[in-house]
C-alpha cells in the first residue's frame, strides 16, 4: 500500500517542530499530531547552546533566533564564601561564543512560524500506534493515517514509548526545585549567577525581555509552594531581593534520569524526551533532542532509511548517556548541603574554576561542544551506511 505521508510526528513540542520544519526542507510529506491547542504557559527550556544554533541554521533561522534571545556570555558561581570565580563562553572553539537564553515558547512560536500552521493537526490526541511491514497506522479520536515511519516527540511520559513496550530504565532523584521567572530589577544584566550554598542552590538566568528566572533547591516537592517561596529563599541564600509582585511566574520540577533500552522499534522511532530524560539543571535535554531530530531528518529522507535505525539508536543514545550523566554531575555538586560540604565545593570550584585551562574547558562542556556527535557532522560518515537489520 502507498501510505498517506512519508513521516507521522506525535508531540508538537520543540522537538517534533524541529524535526519538522528539517523534514520540510527535504521536501518530504509529513504532519505534525499535537494534543494541544496551545502551548504550555510556562516555560520550560531556556538555554539553547551553540550545536542546536548550527542544527537551527540549516533552517536559516539562526539569526531570528538570536535577535529573540539574549546572549549569556559568562557564568559566576557564587559559595558560601563569596564569588568562586567565572565560568565563560567567551573563548569557546565556535563561532557562537555564548549559551543563547530564549524561553521555549518563543522556540516554539519561532519554529510554528516557520514550519505553518497547515503541517500542524492541534487538538489532536493521538490513541493508538501501531505498524505493519511496510507502514504504520496511527489513530486519534476518529480519524486515522498511515506513513512509513511514525516518529515520537510526546515527551517525557510517551505514550507512544509505552504502547510499544519500550523499557525507559532510569529513576527520580530526590531533589526538588520551585523556579520563577521575575522582572529584572538586578544589576545582573545578560549574565547568569549560580549560588551554592550549604542550605542548597538558587540559580539566575537572564531572558530576554527585562526578565529573569530564578530556580531554588527545596527540601521536598511543593506542588503548591507558599507564595514569596522563591523571593523567601534567593534573599536568605543569595542575598538578592525580589519583590513578589515581579514574579510573572512559578512551576515546580523534581528531575530524574532515563535512558530508553532501544530508541526505535520496527518503524516507530522514539526522539527527544520520549527517549531520554535528564535533569534539567544543566539545560540539555531540548538541546539533545534537537541533534536527534537533525540526525533523523538526515536518515528518513534515504531510500533504506530501516537500515540506519541502528547508527541512529547507537549515536543519539550514547550522546544523550553522556548529557545525562552531566546533567546529574552538575546538579550533584550544586545541591549539597550542609556546612562541612559546602566548605569543600567551594574550595574545589574556587580553584578550578582560578585555573584559565580548566574554567575555558567548562565553557565548552556546559555549551556542549564535548557531547560526542553533538551534530550530524561530527558522526563519521560511514557509519551513516546502511546495515542489515
Ligand atoms: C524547568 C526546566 C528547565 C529546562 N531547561 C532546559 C534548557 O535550558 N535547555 C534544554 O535543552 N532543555 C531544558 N529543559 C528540558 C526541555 O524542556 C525538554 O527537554 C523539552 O521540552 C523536550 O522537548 P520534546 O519536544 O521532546 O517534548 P515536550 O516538550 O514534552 O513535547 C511533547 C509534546 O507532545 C505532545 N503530546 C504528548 N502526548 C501526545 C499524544 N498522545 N498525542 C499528541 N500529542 C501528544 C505534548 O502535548 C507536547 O506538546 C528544561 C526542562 C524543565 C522542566
Amino acid at each position: 500500500m502507498k501510505p498517506d505521508f512519508d513521516v507521522l510526528i506525535v508531540g508538537g513540542g520543540p522537538v517534533g517542530l524541529l524535526l519538522a520544519c528539517l523534514l520540510k526542507n527535504k521536501g518530504m510529506t509529513f504532519r505534525v499530531l499535537e494534543k494541544r491547542t496551545q502551548p504550555i504557559p510556562h516555560s520550560a527550556a531556556i538555554g539553547i547552546t551553540p550545536p542546536s544554533l548550527k542544527i537551527l541554521n540549516k533552517l536559516g533561522l539562526t539569526e531570528a533566533f538570536i535577535a529573540a534571545g539574549l546572549k549569556v556570555r559568562d557564568c559566576f558561581v557564587h559559595g558560601q564564601s563569596g564569588k568562586l570565580g567565572c565560568m565563560t563562553f567567551r573563548e569557546i572553539p565556535d563561532p557562537h561564543r555564548f549559551v543563547l537564553a530564549l524561553p521555549q515558547v518563543m522556540t516554539l512560536a519561532l519554529l510554528q512560524k516557520h514550519l505553518g500552521a497547515e503541517w500542524i493537526e492541534s487538538g489532536c490526541e493521538v490513541t493508538e500506534v501501531n505498524q505493519a511491514a511496510d507502514h504504520c497506522r496511527v489513530r486519534a479520536q476518529d480519524r486515522e493515517w498511515t506513513a512509513r515511519y511514525v516518529v515520537a516527540c510526546d515527551g517525557w511520559r510517551s505514550p507512544v514509548r509505552d504502547w510499544i513496550g519500550m523499557k525507559a530504565p532510569g529513576h527520580s532523584y530526590d531533589l526538588h526545585f520551585v523556579m520563577g521567572d521575575f522582572i529584572d530589577r538586578t544589576s545582573f544584566g545578560d549574565e547568569a549567577h549560580l549560588f551554592f550554598t550549604a542550605t542548597g542552590s538558587v540559580e539566575s538566568f537572564p531572558l530576554p525581555g527585562g526578565k529573569r528566572r530564578w530556580v531554588v533547591q527545596t527540601d521536598s516537592r511543593l506542588d503548591h509552594p507558599p507564595a514569596g517561596l522563591v523571593s523567601e529563599l534567593t534573599r536568605q541564600r543569595a542575598g538578592v531581593e525580589l519583590p513578589v509582585e515581579d514574579q510573572v511566574n512559578e512551576s515546580v520540577f523534581s528531575p530524574r534520569r532515563f535512558n530508553c533500552d532501544r530508541y526505535y522499534d520496527g518503524r516507530i522511532i522514539l526522539c527527544g524526551d520520549a527517549a531520554h530524560g535528564m535533569s534539567p539543571i544543566g539545560g540539555q535535554g531540548m538541546n539533545t533532542g534537537f541533534a536527534d531530530a537533525e540526525f533523523l531528518a538526515e536518515i528518513l529522507g534515504q531510500p533504506d532509511a530501516l537500515g540506519l535505525l541502528p547508527a541512529y539508536n547507537r549515536f543519539r543514545r550514547k550522546a544523550a548517556a553522556t548529557a545525562i550523566f552531566r546533567a546529574e554531575w552538575g546538579m550533584w555538586l550544586g545541591t549539597w548541603r550542609g556546612k562541612s560540604l559546602s566548605i569543600l565545593r567551594d574550595l574545589m570550584l574556587r580553584f578550578l574554576l582560578s585555573q584559565g585551562f580548566i574554567s575555558r574547558h567548562m565553557g565548552s562542556f556546559y555549551a556542549m561542544l564535548t557531547i560526542p556527535f553533538n551534530t550530524l557532522d561530527r558522526v563519521p560518515q560511514a557509519s551513516l551506511k546502511p546495515q542489515t537489520l
